[in-house]
């Protein structure tokens, strides 16, 4: 049974990847951290599109518990391939670095680079061994240009950059796929209190993307149309960098 994995499917532009790897006949195993309402509602539109759907909690900064629960998952469904892997869980938490405390920069490296490290070590052995796989994680345009007031954030979605490029590099022969997708402001709960019209002049499509055009370029690379595509980062970003 084919799976595809998406991190932080509860909410957002996860939540749009789940609903996509769905049409594209993947069943799908919805991670979060917090809202197990929101994830359950994911789960229920999954399976509305006559798929599998399964939720699992876990906070995929945290190492251990991923061990422990993505562990045991994969320990206990051995029939049940991770074939697509959508690195997406990420938080900001912004502000000057000079005034950055600690926590602040280590929580958000722990979301999005730690989580990058956490989940995808485990899911990559199973590729490894299948010969085939995609592993996509959500980036940002804050990675590649860096983003003043988000330090955290930029460093922690440039270290991700880095090691998809490498990770390419690393399993290429065995037919895996690592990419990253860059988008710029998408219309989902991260980006809720920023002023539309202060951002839209920076933005020659003059508007904010949504999730699901976000989704659609994560479909594209887990398919097969982009089987030669490895060890890039695609920006989707109305033209803004
Ligand atoms: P949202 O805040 O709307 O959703 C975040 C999702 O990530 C939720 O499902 C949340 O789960 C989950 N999550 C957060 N932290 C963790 C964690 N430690 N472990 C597991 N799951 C976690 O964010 P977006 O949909 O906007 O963002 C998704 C990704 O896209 C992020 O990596 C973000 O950095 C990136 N991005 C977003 C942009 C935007 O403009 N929106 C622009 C560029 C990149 P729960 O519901 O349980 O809280």
């Amino acid at each position: 049974m084919k799976y595809a994995l998406v991190t932080g499917g509860s909410r957002g532009i996860g939540r749009a990847v789940c609903l996509k790897m769905a049409d594209l006949g993947y069943n799908v195993l919805i991670n979060y951290v917090a809202n197990q309402a929101c994830a359950e509602q994911v789960q229920a539109l999954v399976r509305g599109k006559g798929v599998e759907a399964e939720t699992l909690r876990f906070d995929v900064g945290n190492g251990e518990e991923v061990d422990r629960v993505l562990g045991a998952w994969l320990a206990d469904n051995p029939g049940k391939h991770v074939e697509v892997l959508v690195n997406n869980a990420g938080i900001r938490q912004d502000g000057l670095l000079m005034l950055m405390t600690s926590p602040e920069w280590q929580h958000v490296m722990d979301a999005s680079a730690g989580g990058f490290f956490n989940v995808t070590r485990l899911i990559v052995r199973g590729m490894i061994r299948q010969k085939s796989g995609r592993i996509i994680s959500i980036v940002s345009l804050s990675g590649l240009k860096g983003q003043l007031g988000q330090t955290n954030y930029s460093a922690a979605k440039a270290a991700v950059i880095g090691a998809t490029k490498a990770l390419a590099q690393e399993v290429g022969r065995k037919r895996i796929t690592v990419n990253a997708v860059a988008p710029g402001l998408i219309r989902t709960e991260m980006i809720q209190g920023l002023r539309e019209e202060e951002y839209l002049p920076l933005i020659p499509m003059n508007r904010f993307g949504e999730p699901e055009e976000v989704a659609d370029l994560v479909g594209f690379l887990a398919s097969p149309q982009a089987s030669y595509i490895s060890g890039q980062i695609i920006s989707i970003n109305g033209a803004q960098y």
